[in-house]
Formats: C-alpha cells, structure tokens, sequence
C-alpha cells in the first residue's frame, strides 16, 4: 500500500465505498432489532434553523441515509427568527420522547442563540453529535464518552483501513483546531498513541510540522492549502475540507475541492482520500452508528436490572408502634427509587419528597420488555382482628428485594381515611413491615379518593339539577338551552352528539331536529326512584346514610330521600381499578348508569353529557402514586374498591406498569381484599379477566389465631383479650379450624395456580402447630406452607416465604382458567361462584333480585363478570358459619349494576357503604407535635 513519490500513486482511500459498508452493517442490525423488539425503530431527530441551503443539503443526506438503514427519521424545521427560548424548548420535548434516540441541532445557528447553551441542553446519552460539554470533556480526559463526533470517528475509520499496521507512536499532524473537527481529532489520535502536532492558522512554518507527519489531517477550511512538498512521502493524507471554488466549467459555476492540492499530493502520499468521496460520507455513516448505538443503548436501559440501595433495618425488642417504627426510618427520595428502578425523570410527578404519580406513558416506553412474575396475596376467612394480609404482602416484598436481590414490587390498594379515623387504624402494613411514610399513606396521600368524591358528587349534582330543569321547562325552552347559541349559531357538543347516536337521530344540525327528536334528546325523564346515584364523602358519617335533598325553598318542594356513601364505595372507584388508559376510563365513566327514565331505559353519565368532565377531574387520578417499603423497595399505591360491593383489588394500571419495572426475573406481588374466596376470585374473575394478565402463584396467609376460631375457638373480637386457647398449644382446635385453609387452598386451585401458604407468625406459636399446618395445606394440594416472622422482622422473616414462592413459580407451571364464561346466564354465574367458590347446595332468587335479572337483561348488560357483595367473616353468606360450611342455600336478595366498572352485583346480605365511628375512634390517638410535625396515633 505505501506509495514511493514520484513512481507509484497513493492509494485512494474511498469514504463513499466504506460508508456504504458501514451502513449496510447497521442496516441489518437496525432490521434485527425491530424482529426482536416487536418493531423498535432507532430515530433520529434533526432540528434546523432556519434554511441555508448547504444545511438543507446536508439534511436531505442524513435522512436519506437514516432511511435506507431502516431508522426513523424526524426533521423540525424552525424559523430563522425562532428566540433561544423557544428552541431550548423544543429540544427538551426531544429529550423526553422516548421514541427518539438521537437528536442533532444542525449547524449554524443564527447570531443571536448560543451555540453552548444549545449544544448541553441535549440530553448527553442523546447527544449522536458528541457536542455536548459533558461528551466533549469525556473525550478529552479520554474517559469513554457516550459518543465521539462524527467527522473524527469517520476520520478514524478511515485510518484502519489506510494500511497502517497500527496508529501506536506515529507522528499524526493535525490542521485545525474546531470544536467540530480538528480539537476531537487531536485528542482521538493522541487517545491511540499518536504523537500529535496540532496546527492552527497562528502556526509558524506550518509546512515544516506537515513534513514530520506519518498522519496528516487537514481540517482547516483553505481549498488545496497542503502543498505535496509538504508531505513526507508514504504518509497517509485525510482530507476533511470541503470548499467551493470558481470553475466556469462547471454548470454550477463552482467545484468542490478539499484542504488538500489532491492531484499532487496523491503522487506523494501513500493513501490519501478524495474530496468529494472522502470523509463527507463517513459523517453520515458515523452520525448513523451514533444512533444506532443511543438505541441500542437506551433498550439496554429498558432491559437492565434496578441499582436499589435498601435500606437496613435496626430491629427493636418489644416491637415499638407502627408508627414509631415508620418515623425512626428515613425514606429514599422518591426520585432516588425511581431513578434506580428505570423510570425517567419526565415520567414521575413528585408529590412532596417521598411519593410521585407514575405516567402511563411509560408502559409505551417499556411495551418491548417481558413481564414478571405475578403473584397475588390473600387469606383465609380472617377473624375481626385481621390475618396479616398487607403485612405479608410487604414483607414479602422486602424480602424478594432486599434479601434475595429479585427485583420486586407491591402493589397496594390506597386505603380510606374512614378505618384511619375510625375502628380499624391505617393499612400501612404492620410492624417491621410497612410502607412509608406511613402517615401519607394513610391520609390523603396524592388526592385520588379526593378526585373521586368530586367526580361522584358532580354526577350526583347534575342528575338532581337536571331533574329539576326538566320539570321547570317546557320541551322548546329546554332544548334552546341545552343548545344555546353561541358566536351566531347552535352546536351539538361531541358528548351531546352521542346521545344523538344512541337515540338513533342522524341530523347533527341543531335547528333541523324535529319536535319530537328534540323533546326525546332535551328529556332524560328521570324517575326519582330509580335513582342509585349517591353522594359520597371519605369520612365514617353515620348520619349521612340516609339523607333528604331539595329543602330549599328555590329547589321549589323537588325533595327526595337519598345518602351518602363512603368514597371507596364509588362506581368510580372500581372504574379506576379496572381501567386500562384513561381512554379506556372515560369510555367506562360514560356507561355509569345513575338511574332509569320512567319508561324503564337507564340513564347513564353520556346521557348528562358529564363524561369529559368527569374524565377531567380523574386525569391525575389514573396515574399510580409510587412509595416504598421500610426496606426501600418500590410500593405502588394504588385505588382501594371495596372489597363487598366492588372487587377489592388495586388498580390494574399499577400492576401493569410494575410487570413491566421488574422484568422477566422481578416480581410484582399484589393483594386482594378478605378472603380468596371474595378479593381472589374477583381478582381472578374479573381483574385479570378485564387486564388479561396470568398470575404466576398465590400466596394464602393464614394465623394459628384465625384457625383455632374456625375449629370452633371462642369469639375474637377487636378491643378484648385473647382467649387462652389461642395463647396456648391446641392442636385438636387447629385441625379442626385447618378445613377452613384447605378449603381456601382448594378455591385457588380451581383457577389453576399454584397456592404457596404463609403462616403469619405469633409469639405464641409451637412449632407442632406450624407442622400440623404444613402437612394440612400440602395434603389440600398447597404446594408448601412456611412460617414467616416478618412483622417482628422485616424482610428476613419473609424470606423463607420468598424462596418458596420463587420455587413454586418454578416448578409448578400456572394453569390459569377463570370459573365461569361471561356467556352464561346471569343465575348460571351467580349459582357457580356460590356451588364451586363457598360449597353451597344452590341459590335462592329473591323476586326483587329476578325483576332486576331481567331488567339487565333487557338492557344487554347480561355479559358482565359477577362481583358477589358478602360477608368476609364466613366462606358463606353467613358470617355465623366458620370453617367450611356445607348444606347451605345462599340467598340472592338484590342484584345491582356497575356497568361503567363493568360487572353485576348480587347482595348476599346487608352491606353497609357507610361505616360509623365507633365510641371511642381511632382519631382520639392522632396528634401532631406543632413544633417537629411529628404525627403520633396512626396505627
Ligand atoms: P472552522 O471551524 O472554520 O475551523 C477552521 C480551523 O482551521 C481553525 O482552527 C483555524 O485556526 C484553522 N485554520 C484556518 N486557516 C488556517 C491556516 N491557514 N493554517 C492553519 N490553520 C488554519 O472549520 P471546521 O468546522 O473545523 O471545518 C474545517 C473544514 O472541514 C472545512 O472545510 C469544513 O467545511 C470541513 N468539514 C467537513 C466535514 C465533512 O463531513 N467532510 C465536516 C465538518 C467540517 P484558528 O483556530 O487559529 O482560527
């Protein structure tokens, strides 16, 4: 390959033929990541200001070429006259898209931006164009950059293939000292043990530096500048400069010549390279290998395992109160966790320090990773005092995490203040097991139950004010104003126009509807007592059961009889836990049935045409709320429906975006409200049903306590001692309590999944006691019981339970079947949850809840899951029966709808959607010290 001067030519080093190999490689790479990664496209986005001609050239080529290897490629053209500002902004909006994997400010800018300031405001693992201060100072300190700029790394692709044997202690001669070009260079070469001759335009004797040079790198921007005198023969010659000159020849009245006199130069050099044909083409090329690599990167981002530092714990004997336990731990940062489990900044809203709302967003950002595991948490029939199930739930969490290095989440429901203030005290978890800060979590936390009441009570206010405009007006007047005028004309709203649809009125022209199409869209003809719409309020307020409404004197006698519900208690409620997008929220807001017409047809929130609104007031509400255990591992909290008259289980958005945060090896671990045979078989028959996702294991918690009671054990109740016999060993008391487990086991192995028993540890447990458990759930087909101590010690007592759930996913494959077919009859559902869920005979129809089967039926609302609203304190509908009740019909007194949520449910019994305080509530011990804020009560 070298060249003797003045007998053999250089050889010619072909940038356009390497380029075209280069991007041909990355073609194919481009091609297998998108059959890989479901479609994942790398983009790149060029932002121009302005249009200067040779920059629209280069544009053209760039995305010419970004296309042809299968990139995506993005132009945002602004006007010269954009301010700094405005194009600051636009670069942050690139920074956040997710979609976009490489960004490039073409330059020049215009005067009045500073280029600085442009160039580090791209993100650096964004920066394909390497200008970025943080790129440009890795390089010099030669501490791996993300990316090298373009014109030097096609410089240096050109060097390896120029014959050289290797760059280690040759003289490299670089001409030019632009942040762009030469200054990178230098470095670059220097990098490989050049010994390096940087020259600029104050350079003396510039000729005599070139001469020394085995390398020359002429960037410096003067056309034919480096003579062939200069050049010591055999040296390798790379011309960066691409200037215009005058040549009449030429139609253009201009050629394109290099910083080299290439035509002499060529007889000297041992390889040189052509302008045009040269470096101009490995930009591109390399401006390409930038991109591909930021995509590839960022998908490494996606794919990779959490950085979490959990946090230790100092374990105290007696185990001090929940809440002083939570105040002695001090939480990560919200941002911390987030920044380490892979959410972006953009992603998180931060409320306060310790609690930030998720976006939805991100499930698009991760669609291309595997989901974890699934598991989901329940209990036995529990006695009043509750069985531990949050508190295993976070346990667990803090073990998987914090003590066996899986990545894993808790999902968890948002707890109402009403128990806070009322009897049963915070759902934090318990003990050493707990999510912090505990306070807010027990409180408002970010204000979704608060979004809900409005949401509700705007309904609740509209039906009755629409109610009392229908009577207050004629059809006309009603209709003029349900349709004003508005800028010199009437318009349906969009919400309006699908009432029209569902009427079956095709004019969309306000004033062409006839009489009676306008009497039939202006009159809902609500009737007063069909009305299930309450309102609601998160307080235990017993004497807003039952309320009367319309005593105004301008309300004009319009009174009726109505209440309140506790805010967990809302339709809402369960449509936030059951939506999938906020699309798929406003679509469920709007079938919210709130009452029927007179002529029996239901009258749903589209009908008012309230759906947007509705829908505006919930938009922050959708998002998951992220918190963290005493251990530091991510919490989402996450909506809280009732578990009777709803189904009990956290939002579906939260275990969605959490499968996706942990990866195929994390594990997300959720909790389902009371028993399995209420919060499971609903988050089984109707959560996955609507979510479509498979659960991986259940977890069944259980206490020696709560067995003993089903084997017939004196009544436990809140507030007084224990009996001895559930301080004491009592083996024939917990047999006979163990048919309460094994039907429990049995229930969740109906729907096919393996069911790992956690035996939620008390001090007065003997270890005879755990055995008899063990070998009762594996002879039910358990796949194995163990005792956990994670109340009394963090994570490390769970992590027995950890293992065992690892090895039960492990080994035995779930087999997931949902019980019943939506196709079926509404009785048909109903009478298998009651046959194969409590082992009843059979059911029994009330007339009244027969006369609204059959209204459902008409109304084509027979296709829904069954959400069965019934005591928690027996497998049954009677909270009498314990252990496992056989011989049984069990009543149907009612059946209700929630069709926005989207299921029936049938009332086994009085359901109280008010709690009251009791004589002496839980508030009574909730203070706050004025000067620390230290809160003091929450249990
Ligand atoms: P630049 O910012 O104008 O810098 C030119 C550099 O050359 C300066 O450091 C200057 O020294 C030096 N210089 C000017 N006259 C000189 C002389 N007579 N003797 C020695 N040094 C001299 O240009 P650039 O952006 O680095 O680009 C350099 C050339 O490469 C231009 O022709 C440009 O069009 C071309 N280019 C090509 C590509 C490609 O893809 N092929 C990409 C980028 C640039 P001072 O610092 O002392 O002023």
């Amino acid at each position: 390959m070298s060249a003797i001067a003045g007998t053999t030519e250089a050889t010619l080093l072909s940038g356009t033929e390497l380029a075209r190999s280069i991007r041909a490689n990355i073609g194919v790479e481009v091609a297998q990541l998108k059959e890989r990664y479901d479609g994942f496209t790398p983009k790149l986005t060029v932002i121009q200001v302005g249009c200067q001609e040779d920059s629209s050239l280069y544009i053209r080529m760039k995305k010419r070429a970004a296309e042809s290897a299968g990139m995506s490629f993005q132009l945002i053209s602004l006007a010269e006259a954009v301010t700094e500002a405005e194009l600051l902004n636009e670069i942050c909006c690139q920074n956040e898209d997710p979609s976009v994997h490489g960004i490039l400010v073409q330059m020049p800018l215009p005067k009045h931006i500073d280029e600085r300031n442009i160039t580090d405001s791209v993100k650096p693992e964004k920066d394909v164009d390497a200008f970025h201060s943080l790129n440009v100072a890795k390089l010099a300190k030669n501490e791996n950059p993300t990316f090298i700029s373009c014109t030097p790394k096609g410089c240096m692709e050109l060097l390896k293939i120029s014959g050289l044997d290797s760059l280690e202690g040759k003289h490299a001669v670089v001409l030019g000292r632009s942040n762009i070009v030469g200054r990178p260079m230098a470095y670059l070469l220097e990098h490989h043990h050049c010994t390096v001759t940087h020259c600029h335009s104050k350079t003396k004797h510039i000729e005599e530096h070139v001469r020394r040079g085995d390398i020359v790198i002429a960037a410096c921007g003067q056309p034919k500048f480096v003579q062939a005198s200069w050049i010591k023969p055999g040296a390798v010659v790379i011309d960066v400069g691409i200037n215009y000159v005058p040549d009449a020849s030429r139609k253009s009245g201009k050629r394109l010549v290099g910083d080299v006199d290439f035509d002499n130069v060529r007889k000297v050099a041992g390889a040189v390279t052509p302008v045009p044909g040269g470096v101009g083409p490995l930009t591109v090329a390399c401006l390409l290998q930038n991109t591909l690599a930021a995509a590839q990167e960022a998908l490494a981002a996606i794919e990779g395992t959490w950085k979490l530092n959990h946090l230790p714990l100092k374990l105290l004997r007696p185990v001090p109160s929940d809440i002083a336990i939570a105040s002695a731990q001090r939480p990560w940062p919200i941002s911390s966790i987030a920044e380490n489990i892979g959410i972006l900044d953009f992603e998180l809203d931060i409320y306060g320090k310790y609690k930030g709302k998720v976006s939805l967003s991100i499930l698009e950002r991760l669609k291309h990773r595997k989901d974890g595991k699934y598991v989901v948490v329940t209990g036995i029939t529990p006695t009043p005092l509750g069985e531990g199930k949050s508190t295993t739930t976070i346990g667990l969490v803090q073990a998987l995490s914090a003590h066996c290095h899986k990545d894993t989440f808790a999902c968890v429901r948002q707890p109402s203040q009403g128990p806070t203030f009322g009897i049963k005290g915070g759902a934090a978890g318990g003990g050493y097991s707990q999510v912090i800060p505990m306070d807010d979590f027990n409180l408002h936390l970010t204000g979704d139950i608060h979004a809900i009441g409005a949401a509700n009570n705007l309904l609740a206010a509209a039906i009755d004010a629409r109610m009392f405009h229908e009577s207050t007006q004629k059809d006309e007047a009603l209709y003029r104003r349900l349709v004003p005028i508005k800028n010199g004309g009437r318009s349906f709203a969009p919400i309006q126009i699908k009432r029209l649809e569902k009427l079956g009125i095709s004019e969309r022209n306000p004033d062409a509807l006839s009489e009676d199409e306008r009497r039939r869209f202006s009159r809902l003809d609500i009737d007063p007592d069909t009305i299930t719409w309450r309102r609601v309020v998160d307080v235990n307020d017993r004497m807003l059961r039952n309320i009367t409404v319309g005593q105004g004197p301008s309300e004009k006698g319009r009174i009726r009889e109505t209440g309140f519900d506790i805010t967990v208690a809302s339709e809402i409620m369960a449509i936030l836990a059951l939506s999938s997008d906020l699309a798929d929220m406003r679509e469920r807001l709007g079938k919210m049935v709130g009452a029927a017409s007179k002529s029996k047809e239901a009258v749903t929130a589209d009908d008012i045409g309230i759906t947007g609104a509705l829908a505006v007031l919930m938009k922050d509400a959708i998002r998951p709320t992220l918190m963290q255990t005493l251990e530091g591992s991510p919490v989402f909290v996450h909506a809280g429906p009732f578990a009777n008259i709803a189904h009990g289980n956290s939002s579906i958005v939260c275990d969605r975006v959490a499968l996706k945060l942990v990866g195929e090896d994390g594990f997300v671990i959720t909790e389902a409200g009371f028993g399995s045979d209420i919060g499971m078989e609903k988050f089984f028959n109707i959560k996955c049903r609507s979510s479509g996702l498979v659960p991986d294991c259940v977890v069944l918690v259980c206490t020696v306590r709560a067995l003993k009671m089903h084997g017939g054990g004196p009544p436990v109740s809140a507030g007084k001692p224990l009996s001895p016999e559930y301080l004491e060993e009592n083996l024939e008391l917990l047999e006979k309590g163990c048919s309460n487990l094994t039907k429990h086991i049995s229930i969740a192995r109906k729907f096919g999944v393996p069911v790992v028993v956690a035996v939620n540890g008390f001090s007065s447990d003997t270890a005879a006691e755990v055995n008899l458990i063990k070998r009762k759930a594996v002879e039910a087909g358990a796949f194995d019981a163990v005792p956990c101590t994670h109340w009394a010690d963090g994570g490390a007592g769970a992590k027995l339970l950890a293992e065992t759930v690892d090895r039960a996913i492990a080994s035995q494959p779930t087999d997931f079947k949902f019980l019943y077919s939506v196709e079926k009859s509404i009785a048909e559902k109903i009478e298998i949850i009651a046959k194969e869920v409590y082992g009843a005979d059979g059911i029994d129809i009330s007339p009244e809840a027969a006369k609204q089967i059959e209204f459902y039926n008409a109304q084509g609302y027979d296709k829904l899951p069954i959400c069965m609203a019934k005591t928690q304190y027996s497998i049954s509908h009677d909270p009498t029966l314990k252990g496992a009740p056989t011989g049984f019909t069990v009543p149907i007194r009612e059946v209700r709808a929630s069709i926005g949520a989207g299921f029936l449910y049938p009332l086994l019994g009085t359901m109280s959607t008010m709690p009251g305080l009791p004589t002496r509530p839980c508030f009574v011990d909730v203070d706050i010290d004025p000067v620390t804020e230290e809160i003091t009560g929450l249990f």
